[in-house]
């Protein structure tokens, strides 16, 4: 019997995965109803490890905001080279 796949998108980082719907519930149940990708939500359960006395919740929250300011980083990165390429290219 083929399993049934869907594609879940990371709440941290959007990365889409194809997974199991089973999977899928599983990691929603654990993050709040939040479906957080491999990556991320190894990060959170570090995070939660790491500071004791803080909430999943709060570690879910401290890993989107992470997230958010290295895409921010990322996107202002990428957009200055291309202002450099353009330039260069004249
Ligand atoms: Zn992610």
């Amino acid at each position: 019997m083929a399993m049934e796949v869907e594609s879940a998108k990371c709440e941290c980082c959007e990365l889409r995965e194809e997974c199991t719907r089973g999977y899928i519930v599983g990691v929603k149940a654990a993050f709040g109803g939040r479906w957080l990708c491999g990556l991320c939500s190894e990060a959170v359960r570090e995070e939660g490890r790491r500071k004791a006395g803080s909430t999943m919740e709060e570690a879910i929250q401290d890993h989107i905001n992470f997230c958010k300011q290295d895409h921010i980083a990322h996107g202002l990165r990428q957009m200055l080279l291309r202002r450099q390429r353009q330039r260069r290219s004249k």
